[in-house]
């Protein structure tokens, strides 16, 4: 579903790439945590899904990466969110409105939709996410896990078929992260959605990866596997 061919990306004025050599795939349904110490590429790497890699980032991206068949560097990250679905740490730099279904309205707002299917996707996300009772409070009033869920909430409502996320339970209490792991799971299982995401806090996820990709060091080959055949490195 999303498929990394011989990726390296080498930021401007960079002598060498911060990442190279990034060849794998996040099969259909599955989630998979990107792992390794601060500075070794993670966030560079999901950037070259969303697409920010190389259209808002700048740098070169050379080989080649695809979500649902997109190659996200002829496509904007615009034209990515009905494939892909992108949510950072810090929930509030997330959000363009006011209220959580006015938010869950404004992903889809490219997208062309009749008015009511947009009414019955946001219906249903709510519903998803557990956020029926907070339709209509200021998301400025919310909980930070409560935030991370409209976050989540809002790049599903375009119907992707896959999700990134970077580090998105880092700024939470263990209680509001397990909210938040929580519904990625069921996201995983009962939609069959595909998810990469990123953690430095393995403990915290491991339990629900069903692989893992770990970036040992800096400029160091990205090694893939099942959570017991990482843990044995
Ligand atoms: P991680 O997510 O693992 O912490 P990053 O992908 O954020 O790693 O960063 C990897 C390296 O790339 C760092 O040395 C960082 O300074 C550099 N880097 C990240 N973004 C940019 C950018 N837009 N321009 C130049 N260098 C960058
Ligand atoms: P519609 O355009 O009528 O909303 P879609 O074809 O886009 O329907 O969605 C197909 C089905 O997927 C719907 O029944 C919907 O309930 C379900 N669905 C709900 N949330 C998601 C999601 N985040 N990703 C994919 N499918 C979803």
């Amino acid at each position: 579903m999303i498929r990394f061919e011989d990726v390296s990306v080498t930021y401007d004025g960079a002598t060498e790439p911060t990442v190279q050599g990034i060849d794998f795939e996040v099969p259909e349904g599955e989630l998979v945590l990107l792992v390794g110490p601060s500075g070794t590429g993670k966030s560079t790497i999901l950037n070259s899904v969303s697409g920010l890699v190389p259209h808002f980032t700048g740098g070169t991206l050379r080989g080649r990466v695809t979500v649902a068949g997109r190659d996200t560097r002829t496509h904007k990250p615009r034209e990515l969110a009905d494939v892909v679905g992108t949510v950072g740490q810090d929930p509030l730099s997330h959000f363009v409105t006011d209220t959580v279904e006015d938010e869950l309205a404004y992903g889809m707002e490219s997208l062309g939709l009749p008015p009511h299917v947009m009414r019955r996707r946001v219906e249903e996300t709510l519903d998803l996410l557990g956020l029926a009772d907070l339709r209509a409070r200021p998301i400025s009033t919310l909980s930070g896990g409560q935030q991370q869920r409209v976050a989540i909430g809002s790049v599903l409502t375009p119907h992707p078929q896959a999700l990134i996320l970077d580090e998105p339970t880092s700024a939470l209490d263990p209680a509001a992260a397990e909210e938040v792991l929580a519904v990625l799971q069921r996201l995983v299982h009962d939609l069959g959605t595909t998810i990469l995401m990123a953690e430095h806090r393995l403990e915290r996820v491991i339990q629900y990866a069903d692989r893992i990709a770990l970036l040992p060091g800096p400029g160091e080959p990205l090694l893939l596997g099942t959570p017991a055949e990482i843990m044995a490195v």
